[in-house]
């Protein structure tokens, strides 16, 4: 009966998908028309204008007002031929969204009239007088000045009527209150420290950049079904629901037919993508029922992120026109994969050098080895930062399980490196070699490109991933923004990379050939990184014990996970590469803290709320047909009613208890709530939740989940999970 009233409003969906039309032209021949791009500003902008900005972007110089003047009428001339009517900044807060504040360009004129207006001024600032964004104490709100400021390096573009001027976001005394500040702060770092080494082999590398290409898991749902479940509408994941008895046990969603109705939806945002230069490339089905994929071209990692989170919106949007929601969160489903969101990070050169993969001279392998083992020597110095950049409410229910990386930091490298690196670990030594030693080695690094071709290593449970030319970090949640963990690989690697820069310097100070210095530091760095390598499986026990061993810790608890910001080490990491000031990373820590335990607290007030007013009434008004039907039985047969019963009145016995478990630990979860409630200190607060609330959650949905199994399916009020996985 449900399911049929549930079908129902899908087939409405259905029918309302097929209705939508698409561009017919070529993708080219559209790519990009909503961006004020390179061609746009060639043709708007005066030639110096032009040049400035070019130049502020590919030198981080700073654009004048005067410049500033003719950028923005050049831009607002552009805005308004495509229909424009507004603008606004468009920012990162520390919240895993998109901020944006519309102005209009109109402007009444002093006795009368109007004008379209846009100065230089409104272009470089705007004050979004933003006091309810999260600040983790870096700003009071008594004085909620905070202000964004044009980010020339990602492209202005409109979307509907408004022009939107990607922008960082900083308080009144220059604090970062957003992502894409210290993002940019950790792309200079890692742009001097790289150009640096760079040189070691290439006198003409001018200019390093990081680059992304993330994949974005996510799940659909009907509208409707999603309306009707107020847990998936108020926390994004189901807080109950028992397994459908089919779900992805046969491996036939991944990589399987896209139903129509999901085709309509992927085109539709892949359209709007194209306009708005986002180079969308794959698109898929994932594991999970209603799990899919998209993924674009890789980016320079500014745009990249600006790109996700632009996805992220414009897919939020669509889904609604198609009658369908969007669910980013890690683990909407229990029993089902979860989604992540992987960062293919690796770093690339002014001269289009990719210089994470092996070149074809032995030259260039060993500047490939040199930033392969500073990434390793990064992660290996500073996963556990990493791991604590992902660590969310949302992640920890997918992390550690056994779909998505362990919550163990470890790198995988694949055979053929592996078997290099232990090669050059044995052969160097840090006596002179020999010239025959030399070219020895040298012919080897000449051959990694070829042993590479053929290595399809594909370790699926690791973290952290070499996949030919490029790293993959595996552990990042599907809601969250990608900018934390880069800025952690971009500021790591910096680091790793002036270490590396000076004791080359330092080798060759005492008379040492530099190609040989090059290789005494590499072999160093191999040393001092060998514990985060890992081959074997994940997600083993007997990983976990080795792991243990080597003195890797595994990162379940968020709370913990996340004190790594404000780790002496870390601090004084991103303090001296100039990427975060310690206030800086103190508030974040506040803001991961007390988002945590406001959403622990969110799930519980939900779950509460729907054990007492959905499933308890549900599970009675079952029970009180059950106990018609006993007494009916005994009436009628007598002496023999009682046995005949005997199973109805175990039911109802069973209904008793999960009624009354669910009663008495809600009630306690209640309580739990009340003690951390009155602790001032946020990160102690998100402790106890996490310790004595969170516990709570799992326990009273595996009785409504028993309950649904005994419950009439008409009565159940909420969709279940087979009718949450139709489309
Ligand atoms: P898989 O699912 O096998 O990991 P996908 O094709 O789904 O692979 O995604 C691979 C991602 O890696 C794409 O976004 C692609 O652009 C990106 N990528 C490829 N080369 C680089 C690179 N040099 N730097 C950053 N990202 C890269
Ligand atoms: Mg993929």
């Amino acid at each position: 009966m449900n399911s049929a009233r549930f079908e129902a409003l899908g087939e409405m969906g259905r029918r309302e998908a097929l209705k939508i039309e698409f561009s017919k032209e070529k993708i080219s021949s559209y790519f990009g028309c909503d961006v004020f791009g390179r061609d746009q500003m060639r043709q708007y902008l005066p030639k110096a204008a032009f040049e400035s900005v070019i130049l502020a972007i590919e030198e981080n110089r700073r654009i004048d007002r005067r410049v500033a003047d003719q950028v923005a009428a050049g831009m607002k001339a552009w805005a308004m031929d495509r229909g424009a009517t507004h603008y606004t900044h468009w920012f990162q807060p520390l919240n895993d969204s998109t901020a944006e504040k519309h102005d209009t360009f109109f402007e009444p004129v002093w006795g009368g009239g109007a004008v379209e207006s846009f100065s230089g001024e409104m272009l470089v600032q705007q004050e979004p007088d933003a006091s309810s964004f999260p600040t983790g104490g870096l700003r009071n709100t008594f004085e909620a000045r905070g202000y964004s400021a044009w980010d020339p390096s990602s492209p202005t573009f409109i979307i509907d009527d408004t022009l939107c001027i990607p922008s960082v976001f900083i308080s009144y005394t220059g604090a970062a209150l957003d992502f894409k500040t210290p993002l940019l702060r950790s792309i200079a770092a890692l742009d001097r420290a790289a150009v640096e080494v760079c040189t070691l082999f290439d006198k003409e590398v001018r200019k390093v950049v990081p680059t992304l290409g993330w994949e974005q898991e996510y799940f659909l749902v009907d509208e409707a079904l999603y309306k009707a479940r107020p847990d998936l509408a108020q926390t994004g994941r189901t807080l109950m629901g028992h397994t459908a008895a089919k779900d992805q046990q046969l491996e036939d969603h991944y990589w399987g037919e896209i139903p129509d109705r999901v085709v309509a939806f992927m085109k539709d945002i892949e359209e709007r993508c194209f306009r708005l230069g986002i180079p969308l490339k794959t698109r898929h089905n994932e594991t999970a029922p209603n799990q899919y994929e998209c993924a674009p071209m890789f980016e320079e990692a500014n745009i990249a992120v600006d790109h996700n989170t632009l996805l992220m919106t414009v897919m939020r949007r669509v889904a609604v026109r198609h009658r369908l929601q969007v669910l980013f969160h890690e683990k909407p489903f229990q029993g089902v994969n979860g989604s992540g969101k992987h960062i293919n990070w690796s770093l690339a050169t002014d001269r289009g050098q990719n210089l994470l993969a092996p070149g074809k001279t032995p030259k260039s392998n060993m500047q490939f080895l040199t930033f392969f083992v500073c990434a390793l020597k990064a992660a290996s110095e500073h996963g556990n930062m990493i791991m604590a950049s992902v660590a969310t409410e949302g992640n920890s229910h997918r992390l550690g399980g056994n779909e998505a990386p362990p919550a163990i930091f470890s790198v995988f490298t694949g055979r053929t490196l592996n078997e290099v690196l232990a090669e050059i670990e044995e052969r160097i030594s840090e006596k002179a070699l020999s010239p025959d030693e030399k070219t020895g080695i040298k012919l080897d690094i000449g051959k990694i490109p070829e042993i590479m071709l053929d290595n399809t290593d594909r370790n699926r449970t690791s973290p952290f991933a070499f996949t030919g030319n490029r790293f993959e970090l595996r552990a990042l949640g599907s809601s969250a923004n990608c900018a934390m963990p880069l800025i952690v690989l971009n500021t790591a690697m910096a680091e790793q990379l002036g270490l590396f820069a000076a004791e080359v310097e330092r080798l060759t100070g005492t008379g040492i050939k530099k190609d040989e210095a090059i290789l005494q530091v590499i072999r160093g760095f191999i040393i001092d990184s060998r514990r985060i390598r890992f081959e074997g499986n994940g997600y083993s026990a007997e990983w976990h014990a080795e792991a243990a061993g080597r003195g890797l810790r595994a990162m379940t608890s968020v709370t913990s996970a996340i004190k790594e910001y404000v780790d002496p080490r870390n601090i004084t990491l991103f303090k001296e590469l100039g990427v975060f000031s310690e206030a800086e990373l103190e508030s974040r820590y506040e803001i991961k803290c007390e988002t945590y335990l406001k959403k622990v607290q969110i799930e519980a007030r939900v779950l509460g709320d729907l054990a007492t007013n959905h499933i308890i009434p549900t599970a009675i008004r079952y029970q009180n047909v059950l106990i018609d039907n006993v007494q009916g039985i005994k009436e009628l047969f007598k002496a023999d009613g009682a046995e005949m019963a005997a199973a109805e009145v175990a039911a109802i016995r069973q209904i008793t208890d999960h009624v009354k478990a669910i009663r008495e630990q809600t009630h306690a979860m209640v309580e739990a709530r009340k003690k951390w409630n009155v602790v001032d200190d946020i990160p102690t607060r998100a402790e106890g939740y996490e310790r004595e609330v969170a516990p709570f959650i799992p326990l009273i949905r595996n009785h409504i989940d028993h309950l649904e199994m005994i419950v009439d399916d008409r009565l159940w009020t909420l969709p279940k999970y087979r009718e949450l996985f139709t489309i």
